[in-house]
């Protein structure tokens, strides 16, 4: 069991905002005592080996400890929509998810509620027997990620931002790189390599994501060359996004206000090649906002 003294003084990520959360405090994330969540669904646009056929029983959580101006789904990491759940029911909502065939249990920016999440997997038990799968922006203590060993099979972070001045920027956090650096390694050692079941479905290991962002392309090669730099080919696999679309606060800020061109996109995708990385690269029919999934404010299932 997780001790839930530790949301009385909350330092769950690098934000350290120390919130009191239990006496009704809310933190730089927003999220507050209880467990909120604004959808629990089938999910089939993420990486193939994660939604697979029968889709990513995927879980989104509440509030971000980032505050990106291009977020797309900043009615629950901005805006603070949801519906509360208690622990013994979240448990109840991996079940669900399990029970309607999910390939796995995808945490989408937990963060801020490891302790309860670790209580639910602990409520669930063994009758919850599919790969559990951290989603996260990348900003992560690692202490809170140390919590996390063996209950968490698979990582999927994101590496956004090279550049300091970027990440304060665009996502108010200007020690972003630092910290989702030294995060990645963490969740490679929790987790290892790349496995797979005889169904391309993954196990265990690390997907890093990145989107590459307009006008920022040589900020991604620097990323790419940091992974190069850090990781072997065969020790995780790269998901290159390109499916920016100016949304949110980006729409007024003339350097995010275009898509992504093919060119910038090609650009980032040659360099992951050259480096020899195993992964995933978007079609750029795919870069729409239709992917956006619908959000709740009640329980709906
Ligand atoms: S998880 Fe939220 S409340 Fe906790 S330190 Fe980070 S921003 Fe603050």
């Amino acid at each position: 069991m997780s001790d839930m003294n530790i949301l009385n003084k909350c330092m769950l990520c690098p934000r350290k905002c120390g919130a009191d959360r239990l006496s009704g405090e809310k933190g730089f994330c927003r999220a507050g005592a209880e467990i909120k969540i604004a959808r629990a669904d089938l999910h089939m646009w993420e990486e193939p080996p994660i939604s697979g056929s029968k889709g990513s029983g995927t879980v989104f959580f509440s509030g971000c400890n980032l505050q990106c101006c291009f977020c797309q789904n900043h009615e629950i990491s901005a805006e603070g929509k949801g519906f509360e759940l208690t622990a013994k029911e979240l448990a109840d909502t991996f079940l669900m998810l399990q029970d309607k065939g999910a390939h796995n249990i995808n945490l989408v920016t937990a963060a801020p509620y490891v302790p309860q999440i670790i209580e639910a997997l602990d409520i669930a038990g063994d009758r919850l027997n599919i790969p559990i799968v951290y989603n996260s922006g990348g900003y992560e203590s690692l202490e809170t990620l140390e919590m996390l060993r063996g209950k968490v099979d698979i990582f999927l972070p994101d590496l956004k931002y090279y550049s300091d001045k970027l990440s304060a920027d665009y996502s108010g956090a200007n020690d972003y790189f630092g910290r989702a650096t030294r995060a990645l390694i963490k969740m490679h050692e929790l987790v290892g390599q790349p496995e797979f079941d005889e169904n391309s479905i993954m196990k265990r290991g690390v997907i890093v994501r990145h989107l590459v962002l307009p006008g920022c392309r040589h900020d991604s090669a620097k990323i790419v060359g940091w992974l190069a730099d850090n990781f072997a080919p065969q020790e995780l696999l790269i998901s290159l996004m390109s499916q920016y679309t100016p949304m949110y606060k980006a729409k007024d800020i003339k350097a995010l206000s275009r898509r992504t061109s093919t060119f910038e996109y090609e650009y980032v995708c040659r360099l992951v090649e050259n480096c020899g990385f195993d992964g995933f690269f978007q079609q750029r029919s795919s870069a729409e906002d239709k992917y956006v999934p619908e959000f709740f404010d009640k329980k709906y299932y």
